[in-house]
């Protein structure tokens, strides 16, 4: 299969973000991207404006984010723009999939900061939902605007942004495991909701979320039946297959990229990829690379069930359940929040 690495949660100039697309694309590609999809909120001007394809060498996609007040959702692949619905949002779910485009929940639960927009937060408000395809798990805005908890705290964190990141939010986790045990299929997805905001400190010009920075923060990787061709159509028909069938994980390239991990289902007959479901068969086992040192969590049913550190890890003696990794990266004193999958089913 093969591996493409993207973004898939960022605003432009077409909604509140700081920079036009064609930029967005050449600091998605001095990052070493693949794709991005972009996701303005309440339109989707940039695709009726032909920013669709490869711009800088990375292939552009555009999408967009439906509702204003709460319940922000995602909506890829769609091509006409989705009408908000705050207070019902089964309607907004409902919408992309007659367009058959993919929808997520994006960050579902958040704090807020009495000092960044006056605490408003933008929390999905409506667990009765159904038929959405996932749920945003790490979003780093979110979490930026969380950890501004005092004003010292918030000029610390403008300045050093990074500390603004800290690890996939455990309730939306958790949701997605208890819909997955149930054999939904129903995936993670993660961004770094990038808007690029210029603001001054003082007389310093500082950016809110820069782009370049949140290009490595939480990417997403996939793994294509298809090697990309150059064409759009085809290319972009690679990347909404892998995001629809999970096979996919997200991770926060920064510290040390993810590019080369893999972990896959396998025993004397076949091999199968994140998003599979497989029927139960005594030789089962998993094998799980990282590209570097790193502790290496295997969950089923959304519980701790084994732990490996290295670089290859082997998961023996399985039996029927929903399985998915995080990973942790070593660095010097402790393990960073590093790789996050989707599962594998054993039926
Ligand atoms: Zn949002
Ligand atoms: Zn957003």
């Amino acid at each position: 299969m093969f591996e493409y690495k993207g973004h898939i949660h960022i605003h432009s100039r077409y909604s509140d973000g700081g920079g036009k697309v064609k930029q967005i694309a050449a600091r998605a590609a001095k990052a070493g991207l693949d794709f991005i999809i972009v996701t303005d909120h309440c339109n989707l001007d940039g695709l009726y404006a032909g920013e669709e394809g490869y711009q800088s060498g990375v292939l552009v996609m555009i999408g967009m984010e439906v509702n204003q007040e709460c319940s922000h959702y995602l909506a890829l692949g769609v091509k006409e723009v989705v009408a908000n619905n705050d207070q019902n949002p089964q309607t907004v779910i409902d919408e992309v999939n007659r367009q058959k485009g993919i929808g997520i929940i994006a960050h579902p639960f958040e704090k807020g900061s009495r000092y960044y927009q006056k605490g408003r937060t933008y929390e999905w408000k409506d667990w009765g939902v159904s038929d959405f395809q996932g749920i945003e798990i790490w979003n780093y805005i979110s979490q930026f605007r969380d950890a501004c908890t005092s004003i010292l705290k918030s000029i610390y964190l403008i300045f050093n942004p990074v500390a603004g990141l800290s690890r996939p939010c455990h309730r939306a986790l958790n949701i997605l495991d208890r819909s997955q045990a149930k054999g939904h299929k129903v995936f993670a997805y993660g961004g770094s909701d990038a808007h690029g905001i210029r603001i001054k400190v003082g007389w310093l010009p500082v950016s809110i979320s820069p782009y370049n920075l949140c290009f490595k923060l939480i990417n997403t990787h996939i793994l294509c039946k298809r090697e990309f061709s150059g064409d759009l159509h085809f290319d972009k028909e690679q990347v909404y297959e892998a995001l629809g069938e999970g096979c996919s994980w997200i991770a926060c390239d920064y510290y040390r990229p993810s590019d080369g991990f893999r972990f896959e289902l396998r025993s004397d007959t076949g091999t199968w990829p994140i998003g599979s479901s497989v029927k139960f068969t005594a030789d089962l086992k998993f094998y799980v690379k990282t590209p570097a040192l790193a502790r290496v969590v295997l969950l089923c049913n959304g519980r701790y069930q084994e732990t490996s550190q290295g670089k290859i890890h082997f998961f023996t003696n399985l039996q029927p359940g929903v399985y998915r990794i995080e990973a942790y990266l070593k660095d010097k004193f402790r393990y960073r929040p590093w790789i996050y999958t989707n599962p594998i089913w054993i039926n």
